[in-house]
Formats: C-alpha cells, sequence, structure tokens
C-alpha cells in the first residue's frame, strides 16, 4: 500500500506528515511540495533541497539554481539565468539550461518552448523530438500530448505525427486508444468518444447545454423585442413590472435578470458610476455586482433616481415570481433550478398585461 503524504502548516511553516500523524518533515520550510518521483521539493529562503520518504535529507540544500521543479521520471527541471534545463538524482545538469521554459518529463518526454514562444518536446537525452512549431502544447499521457495553435485542440503523437486533427473544442485523452471530445457546430455543441481508427461515436451528453443556448438566445431575441417596442412608444421604465424586475435585489433566476438588463443597458446613457440614465424619462439606474457565494455573483441593480413617467400597469407585490424565463441557481443552496415559463408569458408579465 502507498502511504499517504500531507502538506501542513505550523506557525506558517510547511512540512509533511502521514496520514496517521507522523510527521515526516518538520513544519521548518517555506514550502514542501507533495510527493513525486518519491522526492519532496523542499524550499528555505532562496536554497532547495530535497528529501526522500523517511524526511532525510537526498539532496542537500543549495542555491545553484534560480528555480527547482519536483522529480519526474528521475529528472528534476532547473533555471538559471532565465534558461531551463534538467538535473538528475545525483544533482548533476544533465540536459544543461537552454529552454526558455521546460514543463516535467512524463512519458519519457518533456514540453519546452524557445524564445519565439513556440513549444516542441524532447526526450531524455534533450534531443529535440518533436520540433518548436505549437503554440500550446499539454504534457504527454498515454502516449499522446494535445496541441493547439488557434481555437480548436488537436493530438499528436510521440513522433510528432497529428494522429487527431485539430478541430475539437475539448479532448481529453482516456487511454492509448479513446479519446473524449468536443466539437462546436455553429452554436450547437456535441460530444462523442474518439477511438483511432474508429471515427466517432457521438452521444447525447451536451443537448442539455444546447437546450438551455436555445431558450436563452430566444429569451435575448424576446428582451430586444420587448425592449424595442417599449421605446418606440414610451420606456420600459413605465413598466412597474419591468422595473420591479430589473432592480430586485434578491434575483433567483438571475440570468433571465442579467439578459434583460444588458438588452435594457444598450439603450441607456451611462453617467458614470456605474449609473445609468433612461433618455426617455430620466430614470437613473445603478448597477453593481452582488457575491452570494465563493463561485456566484449576481447583478444586482438598483433604481436612484425616479423619472418621469406614467405607470402603465397596476401595482405588483414586490415578490416577482421565482421564474420568469429559465435557469437560474438557488441562491440559498446552489442548487440549480430548472423552472421553464414559455417567453410570451415572460414577456407579457414584464409588460404587465
Ligand atoms: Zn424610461
Amino acid at each position: 500500500m502507498t502511504q499517504e503524504y500531507f502538506q501542513f502548516y505550523d506557525d506558517r511553516r510547511m512540512g509533511i506528515k502521514t496520514a496517521d500523524g507522523k510527521i515526516i518533515i518538520p513544519a521548518q520550510y517555506d514550502f514542501v511540495s507533495a510527493i513525486s518521483d518519491g522526492l519532496f521539493n523542499v524550499q528555505s529562503g532562496h536554497r532547495v533541497a530535497y528529501f526522500d520518504k523517511n524526511g532525510d535529507t537526498y539532496l542537500p540544500f543549495d542555491d545553484k539554481y534560480e528555480s527547482y521543479g519536483d522529480f519526474t521520471e528521475g529528472l528534476a527541471r532547473v533555471r538559471k539565468n532565465e534558461r531551463w534545463g534538467y538535473i538528475n538524482k545525483r544533482g548533476n545538469e544533465v540536459i544543461p539550461t537552454q529552454f526558455h521554459y521546460a514543463a516535467g518529463f512524463s512519458n519519457e518526454m518533456a514540453i519546452v518552448r524557445n524564445e519565439l514562444g513556440l513549444h516542441g518536446a524532447i526526450d531524455k537525452e534533450g534531443n529535440i523530438i518533436i520540433g518548436y512549431k505549437f503554440k500550446e502544447l499539454r504534457n504527454f499521457e498515454n502516449g499522446y500530448a494535445k496541441f493547439r495553435d488557434r481555437e480548436a485542440w488537436g493530438v499528436i503523437n510521440k513522433e510528432g505525427s497529428v494522429i487527431i486533427e485539430q478541430q475539437y473544442s475539448f479532448i481529453e485523452i482516456i487511454d492509448n486508444e479513446n479519446f473524449i471530445v468536443q466539437l462546436k457546430e455553429g452554436d450547437h455543441y456535441k460530444e462523442g468518444t474518439l477511438k483511432i481508427g474508429n471515427g466517432v461515436l457521438w452521444n447525447h451528453n451536451l443537448d442539455d447545454v444546447n437546450d438551455f443556448n436555445r431558450r436563452q438566445k430566444a429569451f435575448l431575441d424576446e428582451c430586444e423585442a420587448l425592449i424595442e417596442e417599449t421605446y418606440t412608444e414610451g420606456c420600459p421604465c413605465e413598466y412597474k413590472r419591468f422595473r420591479t424586475f430589473i432592480e430586485w435585489n434578491r434575483p433567483i433566476c438571475f440570468i433571465d435578470q442579467e439578459l434583460l438588463f444588458s438588452v435594457f443597458s444598450k439603450r441607456l446613457m451611462v453617467l458614470g458610476n456605474d449609473e445609468l440614465e433612461c433618455p426617455k424619462c430620466g430614470t437613473r439606474y445603478r448597477q453593481k455586482w452582488d457575491q452570494y457565494s465563493a463561485f456566484l455573483w449576481v447583478l444586482n441593480v438598483v433604481i436612484v433616481g425616479l423619472g418621469n413617467f406614467i405607470s402603465k400597469v397596476a401595482e405588483v407585490s414586490a415578490t416577482v415570481p421565482v421564474a420568469l424565463g429559465f435557469r437560474g441557481y438557488n441562491t440559498d443552496g446552489l442548487t440549480e433550478m430548472y423552472v421553464q415559463t414559455d417567453i410570451g408569458t415572460v414577456i407579457n408579465y414584464l409588460k404587465g398585461v
């Protein structure tokens, strides 16, 4: 059974202990890496050492290099005078520092970058096996590496031959012959499993995403039509329900509100300080972002100056129906909600019809 090691802090110093609490490296250092290739990378000021699994010194503290990477497949990347090379486990520089960037080894290969920002790959002797020609090249996994030099991803093998053409918005290497790929065709996404030599078997995993995007686009179109229409005879501010929805300060289906406001705000004059004014009636809106959780930011709009308008609809309660449109997040529990109301109903509600 592989022993698990955990980084821990004590008085802002770092060390390593095991799952059962045994201290392997006391918390005396600026940084201690997770274990990699059997060794811990230990930093103290400018100096770096490598310790073994027992916490004993494997390579003593040194500051010969500006930077020391973790060991992978027997080598660690190091930097001197802004150039990267590799040392072996005896601390000898076996691949001279020369690269503008160098990654750790995987599948006996390491990704390196030249002065033009292009990536290639080297073997363990430092020979360039794959020439510098990729804007982006990821580490090898199962004998393959993902690359891209425009929007789409492709895959090369260890000889540098393209085995999956650069056309997918996402690729995951599963094993030595299977990949998950995603393709974007217009506004439509599809996902499938690609097996080398067999093409792609498409699945329906992204149907929900496409459905959501389609509904969102439809709602956006309707919002544009609503704003357009209301401005021909007056302005949207005249509709009390529209205002209530726009300035609702505790949104649940916030995407709807954001979308509607993003369309509406294009018609407003920008006054600065995130304040906007309706050119027709003078109502002033202020927008701000509220953080509801570590992940969720919600657009909040308040009316800071009421314009000159005649309310076209009867008063409504301050509570807006939970779902005026489609997908949103419940701000209390971050549980995804999905309540679909047809767009006509939504738009008519906003207009107070
Ligand atoms: Zn107005």
